[in-house]
């Protein structure tokens, strides 16, 4: 039997150590070269001794991420990198560059079960979930892109293929890798979990002490127009999401960011943002308006420019701080799924 080391935790790593004759601490050393160094091969683990990491190689290997591809904007200089995995499923990261911040935005899973109808990884349907070693490889294989350059990453937003708090299990253990200081130490400030709304997951998150910022897909001012967008509104409605929002433990100064993809026509008019004025105002939320990425293959489009502006100017006006967020790679299809889809189309 073959495991994956790089899907255990530091917790795991000690009881593994003990397994195998060894002291905790050695599971200690392991984390370090693994995460805080990225070392994939126990040979080049020197302070270990020989016989540790020969029982080490005998059951245990490292996931491997190979880069199949990497598009890269002429807009902003954001790229979109397609992986290829070890059972030949893809998934896609991007790197987006802003001012001084270097944001990896990451996948939980291939393909999704949310269907949201304005996202194209929504139609590749469920595949799987990524194991915890896929999902840090990703930032791993990122940080070492942009090492060439003499960069590293500044941010992570889980905003990638899937959604993450349906692979739970997996995000949580991930975060511990990313925020220990031994690990990828990420401060929780710089790292974004973004759900579609699986609120009692998100409740479960959240009351484990875990700071990192917080945001919720809403996408639509009314339940009608939520429930003909995001099937997940069903489950868990705007009320809901009001509801969460009042009684998550969200420390003094932070706020939920509420995400909202505006399309032309659905969600961009001024009653609209009344709407949402009515629903949030005085609530820890702030929101950033999404311009959506108009595809070939949707029926949705892009909202005008002074839409938006009259949009956001309407909440800052009623005490909610909105943002237009930069829409990054509009030429290499950067939105979520969209290079996996067009890649696949090409290639199946
Ligand atoms: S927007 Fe996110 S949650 Fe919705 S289908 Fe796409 S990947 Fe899934």
């Amino acid at each position: 039997m073959n495991f994956k080391i790089d899907c255990l935790s530091k917790e795991e790593l000690q009881k593994l150590a003990k397994i195998l004759g060894e002291k905790p601490y050695r599971g200690n050393q392991l984390f370090k070269w693994i995460y805080q160094k990225g070392v994939l091969d126990f040979s080049l683990m020197t302070d270990i001794s020989k016989t540790f990491r020969e029982k080490l190689n005998q059951s245990y290997s490292f996931t491997k991420l190979k880069i199949e591809h990497i598009a890269t904007s002429k807009l902003d200089g954001s790229k979109k990198i397609l992986f290829r995995l070890e059972d030949n499923n893809f998934i896609e990261s991007v790197l987006m560059f802003d001012d001084d911040r270097i944001t990896a935005c990451i996948s939980t899973q291939i393909g999704c079960r949310m269907g949201c109808k304005f996202c194209n990884t929504a139609k590749v349907g469920f595949i799987r979930n990524l194991t915890v070693g896929e999902i840090i490889r990703q930032i791993i294989e990122l940080n070492n892109i942009l090492t060439e350059t003499g960069n590293k990453l500044t941010n992570i937003v889980f905003m990638g293929m899937g959604e993450p708090l349906d692979n739970l299990d997996n995000l949580e253990k991930s975060l511990e890798i990313i925020l220990a200081e031994d690990g990828l130490n990420f401060s929780h400030r710089k790292v974004t979990i973004s759900t579609a709304g699986l609120l009692d997951k998100l409740e479960k998150l959240t009351n484990k002490d875990f700071k990192v910022n917080i945001a919720i897909s809403l996408n639509a001012p009314d339940n009608k127009k939520r429930n003909s967008i995001m099937p997940v509104n069903k489950k868990f409605d705007i009320n809901d999401i009001v509801n969460t929002i009042k009684k998550l433990p969200i420390p003094k100064r932070k706020r939920i960011t509420l995400e909202y993809v505006m399309i032309k026509n659905f969600n961009d008019s001024t009653k609209d943002a009344l709407k949402l004025v009515k629903l949030f105002k005085g609530l820890p939320v702030k929101v950033n308006l999404i311009i959506y990425n108009k595809t070939k293959e949707s029926d949705l489009d892009s909202p005008d420019l002074n839409s938006a502006l009259n949009f956001q100017k309407t909440l800052i006006n009623n005490g909610i701080a909105t943002f237009i967020r930069k829409s990054f790679g509009a030429d290499i299809e950067a939105a979520c799924g969209q290079l996996y889809a067009s890649y696949i189309d090409k290639t199946l």
